[in-house]
């Protein structure tokens, strides 16, 4: 299910341009329009819900299969010395898009 009103339900449906690096039927991951890193990905589950907290066991399934492959992902787009994954959750992590997604950041020394 997507939402009319989300960016990246808008990119997932190819409404909006990004630069895909990988794509299955589940999941989608694209370079990030501001990269916080050398490397900012965004791996972003083709099915829309917001938070962590809205999970159920078919999302959770969804996130266990991206986590699956992120490895895969990552090496393929040269991450060979490393990596960090962030999921924001909420105002105070500055959370801006209100569709789960996980960061995927590296290709150099990463700083807190
Ligand atoms: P968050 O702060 O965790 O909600 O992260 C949202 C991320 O989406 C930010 O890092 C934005 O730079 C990124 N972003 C927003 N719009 C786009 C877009 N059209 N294409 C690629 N990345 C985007
Ligand atoms: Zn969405």
């Amino acid at each position: 299910m997507l939402d009319n009103n989300c960016v990246f339900c808008k990119i997932i449906r190819g409404e909006i341009p990004s630069a895909k690096v990988y794509e299955d039927d589940k999941m989608l991951v694209f370079k990030d329009i501001e990269p916080k890193a050398k490397v900012h990905l965004l791996a972003v589950p083709k099915n829309h819900f917001k938070l962590l907290s809205d999970m159920d066991e078919q999302r959770a399934e969804t996130i266990k299969y991206m986590l699956e492959k992120i490895p895969e992902i990552a090496k393929e787009n040269g991450l060979i010395n490393g990596y960090r994954l962030v999921i924001n959750q909420g105002d105070d992590a500055g959370q801006t898009v209100f569709h789960l997604h996980i960061h995927i950041l590296g290709g150099e020394t990463l700083s807190w």
